[in-house]
């Protein structure tokens, strides 16, 4: 069994665009402290991003597209010493009732699939209520971070929790 930190990317990693999507590399903006933070939980924990994109599905951004921002994104944590594991996505649009759109479970039972989490020894980090709502279903614990710092701090939290 491994214990595993998931994030949310979009208000948590990098910075909310009012009313808009993030559909390309320049628009992608980290917060302050995040690579850090991400940095640090890594060296102790799996690091997992689990992301809502339906941006994909109502036809702003490709999968191609949103490839190069996560490997541009992979690129920068890893020069500040961090390492995500694996980001899962759902591209779906709410109207389309998938499984895998947050706060539906879907990303998270993939994620099951492919490593053995011990969800009882494990985090969500999201910036919405609804995020909160996922991991009670999962039995994570859950912390909200919002904008600069945000992650920062709870990745604190969970680094003293955790010992
Ligand atoms: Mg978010
Ligand atoms: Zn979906």
């Amino acid at each position: 069994m491994v214990r595993a930190v998931f994030l949310d990317r979009d208000g948590v990693i990098n910075r909310l665009r009012k009313g808009a999507y993030v559909t390309s590399w320049s628009l992608f903006e980290f917060l302050p402290g995040a690579k850090e933070a991400i940095a640090s939980l890594s060296a102790e924990y799996l690091v997992f991003i689990i992301s809502n994109q339906s941006a994909i599905n109502r036809g702003l951004m490709t999968e191609s597209a949103l490839e190069v921002i996560h490997n541009n994104m992979l690129c920068e944590i890893e020069e500040a010493g961090g390492r995500i594991e694996k980001i899962y996505y759902c591209p779906h649009r709410p109207d389309e009732r998938c499984h895998c759109r947050k706060p539906e479970t879907g990303l998270f039972d993939r994620a099951s699939q492919e490593y053995e989490i011990d969800y009882s020894d494990s985090w969500f980090v999201g910036d919405f209520e609804s995020d909160r709502e996922v991991a009670e279903r999962m039995g994570l614990r859950f912390i909200l971070a919002q904008g600069d710092g945000g992650l920062k701090k709870a990745a604190e939290k969970i680094l003293a929790d955790g010992q």
